[in-house]
């Protein structure tokens, strides 16, 4: 291992630290789509007999990230692996939203160290979001040595390239755009699941919201073509894909950046999706901004359309959901949540909610809680703010003590569950349709799937059942699962 590599590293060259003014321009830029990725002719067979690991952090848009270069790795050859004793790659799929997310990945970079030391051929290599900020890239360049290779969420499809530098050179190699990319189409992917599949449909964020750094590691929004999208979810249900799920930073953005004179938008992609032969599809994450009201009238339409709606509110107060951008009021979240409530009636309802953002009163607090309260969310995903460099709120005084943060995320977490198990109460000997995913992780002699609402059912029977959709009549209905007993007989479907 040369410890001296980074200082051969211009920094400077790769990468400029998040600049809101810039990236507010980069949305008159045109994006091109292309077709042409291929891996170079000598990288062809490179990984013949050899082995990868990706380990991956952060949400399901990374996860998808993982697939792609899953499917990228094995066209060189390489077959994966779980044993990072046995891997001749090891990539590191990072995520930036939280610091407690950072801290995980630099404690993972630490531990591979001793094996790198033993394994000086093998390959370790960082990416994904974390990848995109400056501080993280220079602690990488001056503290971890071990490392052989930095990229970014733009240039994943440049990875032949870049393993074929990491493997004959002595350097570490750093390459992260600042700036983002064109839409690569005809990337390999290895699909992790064989009856549920992400299905990418934009990349980006134009919203700023300010606390999220994801405007910046993620860049613009850029949609995919609605036919590619169609063609790719045909694809999924030719070869028999029970559900898939949308996925952008912010799908309800869908179509905005494409040459549109028809406003051609999520709306529309769904209506048509939902004629497709593919009995499940969700779509995630929404902003409650540009939620629009073709895509209720859509979703009232049913079908294959799942009534699982997770609309993230953040905050219950008006002057914290300005002061984090979020480009709406507490009126306007809860009139959007009628109107889908009153389009499709039996959706359950997620968010999520950061507490303690800067300066954040007892008031204002209470009215997050209230508005919980108010909607009786299914569940939450409730977090204490968490400062990330280069962001506006990072340079925000905040005056609110940890303790009175802590406090705080404890009370709002005790109501989430006492209407978590309210809401699941309503399915007690109630017959539902499931989706078999797989052995429960808690007890492999028990199956576990989930409802069109999203709800976690637990229910005995044969492993046969995984990828079918089955119903199971609820037998007693846990705050957060629902256990239930598989009826051979179809009884009621569709909840
Ligand atoms: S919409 Fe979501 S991804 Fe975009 S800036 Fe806001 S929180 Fe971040």
């Amino acid at each position: 291992m040369d410890e001296s590599k980074f200082n051969k590293v211009d920094f400077s060259k790769y990468f400029q630290p998040p600049s809101l003014k810039a990236a507010r321009r980069r949305r008159r830029e045109t994006v091109h789509i292309i077709n042409d990725f291929s891996i170079p002719g000598d990288m062809k067979t490179i990984g013949r007999g050899k082995k990868y690991l990706v380990e991956t952090y952060g949400c399901q848009m990374n996860e998808h990230d993982t697939e792609v270069m899953a499917g990228i790795l094995e066209e060189m050859g390489y077959q994966e692996t779980a044993d990072v004793n046995d891997a001749d790659v090891i990539l590191i799929n990072t995520c930036a939203i939280r610091e407690n997310a950072e801290n995980k990945v630099f404690g993972e970079i630490g531990h591979l160290k001793p094996l790198k030391r033993e394994k000086p051929d093998l390959i370790l290599g960082i990416c994904g979001c974390m990848a995109q900020e400056e501080t993280v890239v220079n602690r990488i360049l001056q503290k971890h040595p071990q490392v052989d290779l930095i990229f970014g969420t733009h240039n994943i499809h440049r990875l032949p390239q870049l393993l074929k530098e990491a493997l004959f050179s002595k350097e570490m190699i750093v390459e992260v755009w600042s700036k983002e990319g064109d839409i690569v189409e005809n990337l390999p992917q290895s699909r992790h699941g064989h009856f549920q599949a992400w299905v990418n449909i934009m990349y980006g964020c134009d919203k700023f919201c300010t606390y999220c750094i994801v405007p910046y590691t993620r860049g613009k929004e850029r949609s995919r073509h609605p036919e590619e999208i169609i063609e790719e979810v045909r694809d999924l249900a030719r070869k028999g894909y029970q559900e898939i799920t949308l996925l952008g930073q912010n799908v309800n953005a869908y179509g905005k950046d494409l040459q549109n004179p028809e406003n051609y938008g999520l709306g529309n992609l769904m209506d048509e999706i939902r004629k497709i032969g593919i009995p499940r599809v969700r779509f995630t994450t929404s902003h409650p901004k540009d939620f629009d009201d073709h895509l209720i009238e859509v979703l009232g339409k049913g079908g294959n359309l799942c009534e699982h709606i997770h609309l993230p509110v953040q905050s219950g107060n008006s002057d914290i959901l300005k002061i984090m951008g979020r480009g709406y009021t507490r009126e306007r979240y809860l009139d959007l949540f009628y109107k889908i409530k009153k389009a499709v009636p039996n959706a359950s309802f997620t968010t999520d909610i950061i507490v303690g953002f800067p300066n954040e009163t007892e008031e204002q607090f209470e009215d997050t809680l209230s508005l919980v309260r108010e909607c009786r969310f299914d569940g939450a995903y409730t977090f204490i703010y968490s400062p990330r460099a280069g962001t506006p709120a990072a340079r925000m005084q905040d005056n609110v003590p940890m303790e009175v943060k802590k406090e705080r995320l404890m009370r709002l977490n005790k109501l989430v569950d006492e209407l978590a198990a309210e809401s699941n109460a309503r399915y007690q000997d109630q017959v539902v349709e499931v989706l078999v995913e797989g052995e429960s992780r808690k007890n492999s002699e028990v199956l576990s799937g989930h409802t069109r609402t999203n709800k976690v059912v637990n229910f005995r029977g044969p492993n046969s059942l995984i990828g079918q959709l089955v119903n199971v009549k609820i037998t007693d209905a846990k705050m957060w699962s629902l256990d239930g007993e598989w009826q051979k007989e179809p009884e009621v479907a569709g909840r």
